[in-house]
């Protein structure tokens, strides 16, 4: 049997990514997956996700998405696929300034281009948004949007290409107290490998009950496509760019692939099984979305909905990634912890994991086991 240097488990952003940065770095590796890469009940599985630079004052975030767009833009101009999207997005806040000021602190710190805007621009230039509340906002121009699944599949193609083995297979429960040899699949097969890479988003906390279970809050998000009225092009790019409202903890984009108003909220859903949960949004929730929509966006009081999606965000308790070591199988290591802000970092994230197990990178305690709490008390948005 072949023996991999890294078998990577689970072929969302954060295992394709991780497998692809092993694969530049020489290492051979199988990545391995349940259902298949960017499938529908995935984290990484939507059409698309904001690619954004502010973080507040969280400038670890705001230097991993500079180093994750460029990478981003390589992979697609290799693939000849045109999965970026310059859309702009635009930051709303309210009387509450201070996450803004503080998003602006960091981005002149870290050289990343933006405009500020006062109500009186923003009614200039975005008529077609309710600024009820509103008091200033700050534009990204060079931040948008990914297109998610299709991104993920090109990030594995990619790794294919460099050799990677990708094996369509369920990975079991690893049961081993000291090293482990190699990992069984529900098939029977068996993967041996040096190190093992589990990056399983909100299945980690099935896969590792006892370990990350208490320390994965995994959250139903619905997300809603709002069809546009015929011929008007108010609600697509360059006219509207992809907004975050900070007081409705609120995003969405605008019409990207003829696909409709995106929107959604960021507040956290109820706790979900990710294999099990209803993929059907409720009646409540629609009417609640279509009223929040009149509001912000009254041009689309009587829009329909186009498309919903339902997935789940695998918070971490305070929002920080999470990667580490199993505590007990030393060759074992956790990668996930996305918390509704992940997919952007795919890149920079399998930097750093392919850079951990190859006792090359520091490791970043933010990103921990230790530091990953029992309680939420979310932080980083
Ligand atoms: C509604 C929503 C909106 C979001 N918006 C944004 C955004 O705008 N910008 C942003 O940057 N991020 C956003 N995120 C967060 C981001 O999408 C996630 O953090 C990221 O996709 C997590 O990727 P992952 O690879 O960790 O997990 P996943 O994509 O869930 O991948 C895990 C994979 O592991 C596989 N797997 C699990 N167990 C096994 C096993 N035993 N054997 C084999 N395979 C297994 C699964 O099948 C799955 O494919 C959003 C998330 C949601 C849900």
């Amino acid at each position: 049997m072949k023996t991999y240097d890294v078998a990577v488990i689970g072929a969302g952003v954060f295992g394709a990514w991780t497998a692809l940065q092993l694969a530049r770095r020489g290492k051979s590796v199988a990545l391995v997956e349940a259902y298949g890469a960017g499938h529908s009940r995935s984290s990484s599985g939507d059409e698309s996700r904001i690619i954004r630079m502010g973080y507040g004052k969280d400038e670890i975030y705001t230097r991993w998405s500079q180093r994750s767009l460029a990478q981003w833009k390589e992979l697609f101009a290799a693939n000849g696929q045109a999965l970026f999207h310059e859309t702009g997005v635009l930051w709303l806040a309210g009387e509450d300034q201070k996450r803004l000021n503080e998003t602006r602190a960091t981005l002149r710190q870290c050289g990343v281009a933006f405009e500020d805007l006062n109500l009186a621009s923003l009614r200039a230039r975005f008529s077609q948004i309710g600024l009820d509340g509103i008091r200033s906002a700050i534009l990204e121009p060079q931040s948008g949007v990914l297109m998610a699944r299709r991104a993920v599949a090109a990030t594995v193609m990619e790794a294919v290409r460099l050799g990677v083995t990708y094996v369509h297979a369920l990975v079991e429960q690893p049961k081993a107290r000291g090293p482990l040899r190699a990992i069984k699949t529900t098939s029977g097969q068996e993967i041996s490998a040096g190190q093992f890479v589990f990056a399983c988003g909100s299945w980690l906390a099935k896969l590792f009950p006892e370990v990350v279970g208490p320390r994965l809050f995994v959250t139903r998000q619905e997300v809603f496509y709002f069809g546009l009225p015929a011929g008007d092009s108010r609600f697509a790019p360059p006219a509207l760019p992809t907004f975050l409202f900070q007081t409705d903890e609120s995003y969405g984009m605008p019409d990207i692939e003829s696909r409709g108003l995106k929107i959604a909220l960021d507040a956290h859903g109820v706790a979900v099984d990710p294999d099990t949960q209803s993929r059907v949004v409720s009646e409540e929730s629609a009417a609640k979305m279509r009223q929040y929509v009149a509001k912000r966006f009254p041009g689309l009081r009587d829009a329909p909905i186009a498309e919903t999606r339902v997935c789940q965000y695998e918070n971490t308790s305070n929002g920080d990634f999470f990667v580490d070591r199993h505590p007990e199988i030393g060759n074992v290591w956790f990668a996930g912890g996305g918390s509704g802000h992940g997919f952007k970092h795919g890149p920079a994230l399998g930097e750093y994991v392919a850079g951990q197990t190859l006792g090359e990178v520091q490791p970043e305690p933010r990103f921990s086991l230790a530091t990953k709490a029992t309680v939420q008390q979310r932080a980083v948005f």
